[in-house]
């Protein structure tokens, strides 16, 4: 966290949390809590990896952080822009919700970060938990598990996931769209983190910039 990185954000989701903080990635009913209906053809816009690819180098960052949505719902297509950044020496690191079983070209040139989604997010476990999915990013080198949690009782049901799917290291980060609810769960979960052995971690964005698109 802190490190200096570029973001490309895909479009496209195959959740539907309702606590979600990009529904305009792929909320175009208004499912979500914010209510809002987003129009696609103004969120989202079709480009080709070539010029992705000139866009990121263009940050002149070490890290690129590849985002949702769900990214990996679009793997296949991503190959080529990553294995151009890989030639060029930058780390990559996919953000997945740990629903899709990733391709061995994806394991061998990314690190991910899963957010598994708990019962609070509003989806059924049917969709939020499979099994043969968290187990390939279990095994991929470098992974780290990272559960949003509200209170302790989420801890609890970490736990129990954890148990299942052998989804370690474990970091906690709180939930929060905004610095009020961020530093309100941060408290309330920091001390039983800690003594559970695991990881806390927070949203620097939101603490720094609020709840603002395009940061
Ligand atoms: S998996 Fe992530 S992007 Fe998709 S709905 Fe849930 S929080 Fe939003």
């Amino acid at each position: 966290m802190g490190r200096r990185c570029a973001f490309l954000r895909l479009g496209g989701c195959n959740l539907a949390c309702r606590w979600c903080d990009t529904p305009y990635t792929w909320d175009w009913t208004g499912i979500g809590d914010s209510g809002v209906a987003y129009d696609p053809r103004t969120e989202l816009r079709a480009m080709a990896w070539e010029e992705v690819l000139r866009r990121l180098r263009a940050y002149a960052v070490p890290m690129i952080v590849i985002s949702g949505g769900e990214p990996l719902s679009q793997q296949k297509r991503l190959v080529p822009l990553l294995r151009a950044l890989a030639g060029s020496g930058h780390r990559i690191e996919i953000e997945t919700n740990g629903t899709v079983t990733p391709r061995p070209e994806l394991v061998e040139l990314v690190r991910f970060n899963v957010s598994p989604k708990l019962a609070h997010s509003g989806d059924p476990e049917s969709r939020r938990l499979k099994p043969e999915a968290l187990a390939a990013l279990a095994a991929a080198p470098g992974t780290a598990f990272k559960f949003v949690c509200r209170t302790p009782g989420d801890l609890d049901e970490v736990a129990a996931v954890v148990e299942r799917f052998g989804t370690t290291p474990v970091w906690i980060m709180p939930e929060g769209r905004n610095r009020e609810e961020l530093d309100r769960n941060l408290g309330t979960l920091g001390d039983e983190v800690i003594a559970r052995g695991w990881n806390l971690t927070t949203r620097l964005h939101i603490a720094v910039w609020g709840n603002r698109r395009g940061i």
